[in-house]
């Protein structure tokens, strides 16, 4: 009996493991024959394993893969409406309803306490686009940004390296968690209130890992050159294989050439997110432990008059819903047009909805309260 390594893909975490198992099971017929039902694909084992020199690789998890890949990207569901679609919908609504339809009771549990802004990037201030390089976020969403980080602490955590978030984002009075929180920034001097005398980088806890995540970069441009569409960014701490404009079809195959890449480097996590893989240093370090560091960092540690607010749209969010869950103290908010399985309490639509929505109505709560304050001084 030969044991294989096989991928294991987590649909609740999107994290993928390697694991040891017998051949005996890898390799029986049924697994040999991935099911044919419509959103399945037929790939040869044979010709993945010639193709991409990966032992043990078998189709019926590839198959549990794929559709991990799809559950994030859900996509293909805006084509395909139906009444348990809506049901589903209308149930996850009531589970995790609009943040802006909740917005009474959000103020009233907010209310005397001091608001910290956490934003995600990519899917919450600007929209899921083809080329990432072109994930601009719009001028209002600017602007709204701005007049928020007026109020309140306001932090960008991201998956994206802090340069290249910077460059869309353009704010210097804003913290930024870049590389999952494993970069962390604070405003440029003199452009906020919240950092006087504080040095700008806070806390880079993967430096160890930037020489391996050059190489594993490098590796990874050369393996994927191959499939059309595939973009590999690296983030300075992590790297992403965005897989936006890759053919369905060809996801599977895209999955094991990273895979392939990945698996030489044991001290590296292989994850997947909205039409993205990430990999990351395996360091107990996540966008969660960067939302906790920054509310330390702003001197709220063992605070009860904190009320911290996270937007996020990605599965890497989670790690923060959870947090704030287990803090019992603020809440997060899930940016989705589909029910998916979260932490969070929370729900909006799309960017424009947490632009001109929510963050627009919290900077408006804010400034006229802070105008009656005012006003009692009269
Ligand atoms: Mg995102």
């Amino acid at each position: 009996m030969v044991s294989r390594n096989v991928v294991v893909s987590d649909t609740t975490t999107g994290i993928i493991t390697v694991s040891n198992v017998s051949n005996s099971s890898v390799f029986s017929p049924s697994a040999q024959k991935p099911p044919t039902a419509p959103g399945y694909i037929s790939i040869s084992k044979k010709k993945i394993l010639k193709n991409l020199e990966i032992n043990g690789a078998q189709s019926q998890r590839l198959n549990s893969w794929v559709d991990s890949m799809r559950a994030s990207s859900p996509t293909h569901l805006k084509s395909l409406p139906s009444l348990s679609s809506q049901e589903e919908l209308n149930s996850w609504i009531k589970r995790h309803p609009s943040a802006l339809d909740m917005f009474e009771r959000i103020t009233e549990a907010s209310r005397g306490k001091q608001i910290v802004m956490f934003l995600d990037y990519d899917g919450t201030l600007s929209p899921i686009v083809d080329d990432p390089d072109r994930a601009f976020m719009s001028s209002k969403m600017r602007r709204t940004v701005k007049k928020m980080a007026k109020s309140f602490p306001t932090s960008i955590v991201t998956g994206r390296c802090i340069d290249k978030v910077y460059s869309f984002v353009k704010l210097a009075e804003l913290y930024y968690a870049g590389s999952h929180g494993m970069d962390i920034k604070g405003p440029t001097k003199g452009s906020s209130g919240y950092n006087k005398d504080k040095p700008s980088v806070l806390y880079q806890p993967a430096g160890d890992f930037l020489p391996m995540i050059d190489e594993v970069f490098k590796q990874l441009v050369e393996k994927t050159k191959s499939t059309a569409g595939a973009k590999v960014e690296n983030n300075k701490f992590c790297l992403s294989v965005h897989f936006r404009c890759v053919d369905e079809k060809k996801w599977s195959e895209l999955a094991l050439k990273v895979r392939s890449v990945v698996q030489n480097y044991p001290t590296l996590k292989l994850s997947q997110g909205r039409k993205v893989f990430e990999i990351r240093p395996m360091i107990k370090w996540d966008k969660g432990k960067a939302l906790e560091f920054l509310l330390e960092s702003l001197g709220f540690e063992n605070c009860n008059d904190v009320f911290p607010i996270y937007i996020g749209d990605d599965k890497t969010d989670e790690d923060a819903f959870k947090l704030l869950r287990e803090r019992g103290q603020g809440f997060g908010i899930l940016v989705s047009k589909f029910p998916k399985d979260t932490s969070a309490s929370y729900s909006l639509q799309d960017p424009p909805e947490a632009s001109d929505g929510f963050l627009a109505t919290v900077g408006r709560v804010e400034i006229n309260a802070a105008i009656k304050e005012q006003m009692k001084g009269f």
